[in-house]
């Protein structure tokens, strides 16, 4: 049965060769099965009637019922067309045609009463109807309500496909259908559970509706089918890999940990970092390589963990490895992991492009001899030339700036590739964590450290600029630090580079010499004037510090208590979520300031009142995922390789989670998809899965 619904859109009555050649290029519609599953977006309504009055408040289609006046064709050519003045009891409109409307003449007869259905267009001052269906009344099918309506192209209506010819079409190959029973992708049982229709009462719903929440149900149903296909796929390529890739055994956590953990830890742990130690502990100890992503909010406390867990390798005869996206970001875990290992053995090393040669050379010798115990770096640690002793742990910081090609070049730096922690700060949402880190494995820290007051946001327009530096100095007089954040964006970098400059010396102006210092740092200065200002506002040597967003991550001042975030309008909300966290770090209350002009698009107004309505990380993330769609928040290139054509992961967040939820129930009672039942969804996964299709290493 399943191969009737694979035969070439060709052999469909109606469609030919030179249509079957369109409908391939311009829908990607080869199959039958393609055009079963070529959905309408929407449906209207053929059951009202709309006045022509009312042509300026439609939305799109409009029905109408009068009779036409009369006829004219007009022009020669390419430029000849018809148009036929059209009236009700409300007013007139001009029904269109160009070229090719020799068949249509015959039904044009005035003074009949015809239904006339289209999508009127504005023409200068009027309105016409171009390519209108028409209907003598006394043939109209009043039964038929809702009529589905269908993506189309250019080409293709030239080609006689516009919706309604692509709905018969439809309905041709749904009669020819008619009569076979219909595979089912999701199992008889799942179906029941779920109270979801068959794929053969499904598909007629869809095409043609009876009433819209059937409709509905449908395509709830298809979406399930395909987001059950891809969350199996992820599942079994997950298995795969685990499969694949053995990893160092640490057999026990070793006395670099417990040392440390018993005698110089500053403070106690979370439940949250102690429930993610032991879930990492447990990885580490399996056999297989660990894969795991750390998501935990800005200041929830990540680098311990990160820290705890390389000890946890050294205790076990393994080095640790931790790459961060910017040299000023190493720097700092440099200096705060030598700082807590400071009355220990262990050997910690950073790496960095401005790293000096003769340096290099003595730190690749003594990571080759394994008297570094730690390296701390940016890129640099990628290169060839690095190579460890035994390196048993890489943790890569703030993920989203490393692809899955850097991380593949981190595994094969140790015969047995080292195990891998990605930590980010950037919260990203559950169904998306799920999609597309579906090979990992997720742990998340949803505790903030005790004693964190939560950050007051505010914002302010450039008028209240007075006020705001008013209460700069305020804070400033209660010992604090502040920081002011321009934007820096590609395409305009040098305008964004003359407002910093401009910002910095009202700043400087407003805020003097000698009782205020004003740091500056961005992304063109020398690395080495850049870790000069930088450290300079690290030990409270200046009270400002002027910045593009290279201080979006993860640099911490504790005593840094207010974020003045200067045309955030600008900004996205994940990167506004970044800057904010780069304060409230110490015990004081924390002030974040979102700077605007006044004119606001209606996205930048949402992502500012969600600024400051909430400080929760994973919150900010529904709605980025809402404002921008998977494909912005996670990389173009990510989202389309999904290739999802009827769920939306933006909008169907909880049938991704279901759909998790059943494929996993599915592969616990059927890990090679042997029954009779889930012959569809074996099909489907070995044909997604045909770059790795050794199912022999599935057990
Ligand atoms: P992030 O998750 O953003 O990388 P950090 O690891 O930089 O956060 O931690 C933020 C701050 O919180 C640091 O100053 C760190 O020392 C502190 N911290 C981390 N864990 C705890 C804890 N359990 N108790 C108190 N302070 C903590
Ligand atoms: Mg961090």
């Amino acid at each position: 049965m399943n191969e009737l619904l694979q035969t070439p859109i060709e052999f469909l009555k109606g469609v030919g060769p030179q249509r079957a050649q369109l409908l391939r290029a311009e829908l990607g519609i080869s199959t039958f099965t393609d055009l079963l599953y070529h959905f309408p977006f929407r449906y209207v309504d053929r059951s009202s009637y709309q006045l022509i009055k009312d042509v300026h408040l439609t939305d799109g289609f409009m029905q109408l019922k009068g009779t036409i006046i009369s006829v004219q064709e007009t022009g020669t050519g390419r430029n000849k067309r018809l148009t036929a003045r059209f009236q009700d009891e409300s007013g007139i409109i001009e029904l269109m045609w160009f070229q090719g409307f020799k068949w249509i003449l015959p039904s044009l007869k005035p003074g009949v009463l015809l239904q006339v259905f289209g999508k009127p267009k504005q023409y200068g001052k009027g309105w016409n109807i171009p390519h209108p269906e028409i209907t003598e009344w006394s043939k109209v099918d009043h039964s038929s309500g809702w009529q589905p309506v269908y993506s189309s192209t250019e080409k293709l209506t030239s080609g006689g496909l516009h919706s309604r010819g692509i709905h018969k079409l439809i309905n041709a190959l749904l009669q020819q259908l008619g009569g076979h029973s219909l595979p089912d992708a999701i199992p008889a049982g799942l179906r029941e559970e779920l109270r979801l229709p068959s794929f053969e009462r499904a598909i007629v719903s869809i095409h043609n509706p009876n009433d819209i929440p059937l409709a509905q149900l449908a395509r709830t149903r298809f979406k399930l089918e395909e987001l059950l296909h891809l969350q199996i796929e992820l599942l079994l390529r997950k298995t795969i890999t685990m499969q694949r890739t053995p990893g160092n055994v640490l057999t026990e956590v070793g006395e670099a940990f417990h040392s440390f953990y018993e005698n110089h830890m500053p403070f106690p742990l979370t439940n949250a970092q102690k429930r993610v130690l032991k879930e990492i502990r447990k990885d580490m100890g399996s056999g297989i390589q660990m894969n795991r992503l750390l998501q935990g909010d800005v200041g929830s406390g990540k680098t311990v963990v990160a820290l705890l867990t390389m000890l946890m390798g050294i205790g076990n005869g393994f080095q640790g490895a931790i790459m961060a996206p910017t040299e000023i970001l190493a720097n700092q875990h440099f200096i705060g992991i030598q700082e807590l290992l400071e009355k220990t053995n262990v050997k910690v090393a950073l790496l960095t492009g401005s790293t000096k040669k003769a340096a290099r050379r003595i730190l690749h010798e003594e990571l080759l001899n394994g008297e570094i115990n730690i390296l701390v770096g940016t890129h640099a640690l990628l290169e060839d030339i690095v190579q460890f002793k035994n390196l048993g742990i890489v943790v890569i910081d703030e993920q989203h700036r490393f692809g899955v090609a850097q991380r593949a070049r981190m595994w094969k730096k140790n015969t047995v590739p080292p195990h891998v922690l990605i930590m980010t700060a950037t919260p990203i949402p559950r169904t998306l964590a799920m999609t597309f880190y579906g090979d990992l494995d997720v742990s998340v820290i949803d505790e903030l450290p005790p004693g964190r007051k939560p950050i007051t946001t505010q914002h302010k327009s450039d008028k209240d600029r007075l006020v705001v530096f008013g209460f700069i100095r305020n804070e400033i007089a209660k010992g604090r630090q502040i920081y002011i954040v321009y934007p820096l964006i590609q395409e305009s970098e040098k305008l964004d580079y003359a407002n910093l400059m401009d910002g910095y010396e009202s700043i400087t102006r407003a805020f003097p010499l000698p009782e205020y210092k004003v740091s500056i740092v961005h992304g063109q200065m020398k690395p080495e004037n850049k870790d000069y200002e930088m450290r300079q506002f690290v030990e409270g040597k200046t009270q400002i510090m002027v910045a593009t967003t290279v201080i979006e991550v993860g640099v911490n001042v504790p005593n840094a208590s207010v974020m003045i975030i200067e045309s955030s309008e600008r900004f996205g909300l994940s990167q506004l979520h970044q800057l904010r966290g780069r304060v409230g770090r110490g015990a004081e209350q924390s002030f974040c300031i979102l700077m605007s002009g006044d004119k606001l698009s209606r996205d930048s107004k949402k992502r500012i009142s969600t600024m400051v309505r909430t400080n929760d990380g994973f919150e900010i993330s529904e709605v980025d995922l809402e404002l921008r769609g998977p494909g912005d928040l996670m990389g173009t290139q990510q989202s389309g390789d999904l290739d999802l054509r009827i769920a939306d992961l933006a909008k169907d967040g909880p049938l991704v989670a279901l759909a998790r939820d059943k494929a996993r129930e599915i592969l616990q009672l059927d890990s090679r998809l042997e029954r009779s039942e889930h012959y569809l969804l074996k099909k489907e996964a070995l044909r997604r899965l045909k770059d790795k299709p050794n199912w022999a290493e599935i057990s």
